[in-house]
C-alpha cells in the first residue's frame, strides 16, 4: 500500500511549510490559538502526527486533511490517492513490507501519542505552582544547608521533596485551578482520563531556570543512588505524556566572565557562596540547549567561560569527547575560555567555596 505523508499533503491544505528543513514545528492550531503569534498546534513530519497540548486537537495525515478540507474521514485516503495521482500497487517486495511494518508502530492511536513540549510559560507557570504544593523534607532540608545554602535561598530556590504518594491528587488540583498538565514533562493520562504525575525515587527536586528565572524543567536528585543520581521529572512514553528535555540552567545576572559547571544544584551553590554568574550543563555529554545560553550571555557582555567540573570527573573516559565538543562550542561562540582547578581533597566547586567561606578565606 503506498504511503502517504503529512508532507505531502502541506500544499493542498494550505498549513505553513516547515522552516529550513525542520521535521518537527509548531503553526497555529485551528481549535484554540487566537491570532497568528499563537502556535499551540505541533506538527511532527517524522512520525506524521500532529497534535495541540493545549486542546487535544490531535490525529495523523488523513485526519489533518479532512480536517481543513471538511473532508468526510472515512474517504479520505481515496481522495488524497487520486488528488496525489498515486495507485495502490500489488505485492512488494520485502524490504518496503519490513518498513511499512516499523511504521505502523509509530501510527497515530490517538490516546497513545506523547504530547510535544508547551511554551516556557505555560511550563513555569504549572511547575512553579507545582513545586508550591509541595514541602521539603527535614533530611533534605539540612542536606541542603550543610552544602552552604542558607534557609532563605532555599526557599527561593524552590527546592522541594519528590513526593512518595498522593500523585494524581496533586494533578487533579492543579488542573482545577487552572493550570495546563498537557506537554509538561512529568504529567500524564491515566488509562481513567485523568491526569496523574510520574512516579520518580524519592529526593530533592531542582528547577532548572532560564536567564529570567523562568522554570525550564525539573530534575530530581533523587536519594541514595550512586548512578544515575539526577534524573528529568519526566512522562516519556506515557499516554498525554511527555519527553524532558536536557535543560541549560543559569543563575545570576552576565558578567565578563560567567562559571560554567555540571547540574543546576551545583551552580545554585557556588552563585549563592561567591556571587558568580554560573551556567549549568547536566552534564558535558548533554550539551543540546547550552548554545542559547552562550548566546544570551554573549549579547549580554560575557566574553570569557571559565568551566569548573568535578576534579575527578574529566578523567573520566566517557565524558572526554563531550569535553571536545564543548571547547569547540565555546571557541566557535569566540569566548575565552580555561579551566578552574582547585584543592582536590574537594571534588567539587561548590564543595570547596563552602569550604573558603567557612574558613573566612572568600
Ligand atoms: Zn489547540
Amino acid at each position: 500500500m503506498v504511503e502517504i505523508h503529512i508532507t505531502d499533503i502541506i500544499p493542498l491544505i494550505g498549513i505553513p511549510d516547515p522552516p529550513n528543513g525542520r521535521r518537527n514545528y509548531n503553526i497555529p492550531c485551528p481549535c484554540c490559538d487566537n491570532g497568528p503569534r499563537e502556535k499551540h498546534l505541533n506538527i511532527n513530519l517524522s512520525k506524521d502526527v500532529f497534535c495541540c497540548p493545549r486542546c487535544h486537537f490531535s490525529g495523523g495525515v488523513f485526519d489533518l486533511y479532512a480536517f481543513y478540507t471538511g473532508t468526510d474521514r472515512v474517504g479520505v485516503r481515496e481522495v488524497l490517492m487520486e488528488r496525489l495521482g498515486l495507485k495502490d500497487s500489488g505485492p512488494q517486495y520485502e524490504g518496503s513490507k519490513k518498513k511499512r511494518e516499523k511504521r505502523t508502530i509509530t501510527r497515530p492511536i490517538l490516546q497513545d501519542i506523547e504530547l510535544p513540549l508547551t511554551d516556557i510559560d505555560t511550563r513555569h507557570e504549572t511547575y512553579s505552582a507545582f513545586l508550591s504544593k509541595l514541602s521539603l523534607a527535614s533530611d533534605h532540608r539540612q542536606n541542603l544547608l550543610s552544602r552552604g545554602f542558607s534557609e532563605e535561598e532555599i526557599q527561593i530556590k524552590g527546592y522541594k521533596t519528590m513526593p512518595v504518594a498522593g500523585f494524581s491528587a496533586i494533578a487533579k488540583q492543579l488542573q482545577s485551578e487552572g493550570f495546563y498538565l498537557g506537554g509538561v514533562p512529568g504529567f500524564y493520562h491515566t488509562a481513567d482520563g485523568s491526569w496523574t504525575l510520574t512516579q520518580e525515587k524519592r529526593g530533592i527536586l531542582v528547577p532548572a531556570r532560564t536567564p529570567d528565572g523562568k522554570i525550564q524543567g525539573i530534575q530530581v536528585r533523587r536519594d541514595n543512588v550512586k548512578k544515575g543520581k539526577f534524573r528529568w521529572l519526566s512522562s516519556v512514553g506515557k499516554p498525554d505524556g511527555c519527553k524532558a528535555e536536557t535543560w541549560t540552567h543559569i543563575v545570576g545576572n552576565p558578567t565578563p566572565t560567567v562559571l560554567l559547571t555540571e547540574g543546576p544544584m551545583k551552580a545554585d551553590i557556588i552563585h549563592y557562596i561567591t556571587g558568580q554568574t554560573v551556567i549549568a550543563v547536566p552534564g558535558v555529554n548533554s550539551l543540546n540547549h547550552l548554545q542559547d545560553i552562550l548566546n544570551h550571555v554573549r549579547a549580554h557582555g560575557t566574553t570569557k567561560i571559565m568551566t569548573c567540573f568535578d576534579m575527578d570527573y574529566l578523567k573520566n573516559p566517557h565524558v572526554k569527547d563531550g569535553y571536545h565538543n564543548l571547547a569547540a562550542m565555546l571557541a566557535k561562540s569566540e569566548f575565552a575560555y580555561g579551566t578552574y582547578i582547585w584543592d582536590p581533597q574537594y571534588k567539587g566547586l561548590d564543595d570547596y567555596v563552602w569550604h573558603c567561606r567557612q574558613e573566612g578565606t572568600l
